[in-house]
């Protein structure tokens, strides 16, 4: 017995070995859509593991910046106050203010020594929390922040396993905390129950804003984790549809990696381009890259781009009639994914 368990630790203890001096064969063991992948991604979103995993990922961040990764910018909107909080490698929560009664809601605040920060420089009361999905990154600062704010009311789909969850919601609710005044968008693909939400402006003469999570991104999307392309698809459709004007906060900051591929795909597009020249300059200094606007991502982000002939042109399909581009456009969704995956991970 002692014999075997020896044999099996050696064995255990080689191998470890072995992946840890092959960062290659570990980045191909896990590669997106292997077997391994998926186990992780179960053990990270469905088990104490990924909470585990959470907090130490804060720690090691809070040491490695402690500043936040980016240098943020502020936004005032005729009453309303974004601040976009960095946290982690790259993610973004967002603190977004009622001026005239100094209300907040945060939305996605994975880490909550960051947000109380900020809750108490600004000097506001927070009264909700918005949780766009149940990754930690984005879920994991929702508990720790309802014991320092009691009563806080955190908003977000049932259907997502959302820690702490208190307002179950569905897509077209309306929400409003103090002046401010928001419809939730329901955008299933990259979890089951991600849900965006819509920031009404006062007035009507400034644009709206949207806060996408892992839906949408400057410049790309989020993975499909929990849905096919069609429902992703969907989604996507729906920021789509906002009106042009309308502002984007994305969940990370993905933008430099994201606008890399665009150009690599789009190469005779200047808008992709010009803004990734824009987002380059701008990283030299890790100043903050969002927001965008839909129109702008419609001219550069290949995810939004799937009926659009010139990446059609550059995926190489042949058939660019409108009834061939409409049956496919998830197939294309799926083959983008696909292609940034091979661009990135060497598959
Ligand atoms: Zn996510």
């Amino acid at each position: 017995m002692i014999f075997q368990l020896a044999v099996c630790f050696t064995v255990g203890l080689v191998i470890y070995w072995i992946i840890r001096r092959n960062p290659k064969l570990l980045r191909r063991m896990f590669k997106p859509g292997s077997p391994l992948f998926a186990l992780g991604y179960q053990l990270y979103s469905k088990t104490s593991v990924g909470h585990h995993l959470h907090q130490k990922d804060l720690r090691k961040a809070r040491q490695q910046y402690p500043d936040g990764h980016s240098v943020v910018e502020v936004t005032e909107l005729n009453g309303i106050r974004i601040r976009p909080i960095p946290f982690l490698q790259d993610n973004y929560a967002y603190l977004v203010i009622d001026t005239p009664t100094n209300t907040a809601v945060v939305i996605d605040p994975g880490d909550p020594e960051v947000v109380q920060y900020w809750v108490e420089e600004e000097g506001v009361s927070l009264t909700a929390i918005f949780t766009t999905h149940k990754h930690w990154d984005h879920s994991g600062g929702n508990k720790a922040l309802r014991k320092l704010y009691k009563k806080i009311a955190v908003y977000g789909s049932s259907t997502d396993s959302i820690p702490g969850l208190t307002h179950h919601v569905v897509d077209g609710d309306s929400i409003e905390i103090g002046g401010l005044r928001f419809t939730t968008l329901f955008t299933p693909g990259h979890t089951v129950g991600h849900t965006a939400f819509l920031l009404h402006s006062p007035g009507g003469d400034i644009p709206d804003s949207v806060f996408t999570g892992d839906l949408l991104f400057l410049g790309g999307c989020g993975r499909m984790f929990e849905g096919p392309a069609s429902t992703m698809l969907e989604s996507l459709d729906k920021i789509c549809g906002l009106s042009e004007s309308t502002i984007i906060w994305p969940g990370h900051e993905y933008a430099k990696d994201n606008l890399e591929y665009g150009s690599f795909l789009e190469p005779e597009n200047p808008d992709v381009l010009t803004k990734y020249d824009w987002v380059k300059e701008r990283r030299k200094e890790r100043l903050i890259t969002s927001p965008s606007s839909v129109s702008e991502e419609r001219s550069y982000n290949p995810f939004l781009r799937t009926s659009s002939p010139s990446l059609l042109q550059a995926l190489g399909i042949e058939d660019m009639s409108d009834a061939n581009v409409a049956a496919n456009r998830a197939k294309i969704l799926s083959e983008l994914r696909a292609r940034k995956d091979k661009y990135f991970y060497k598959l």
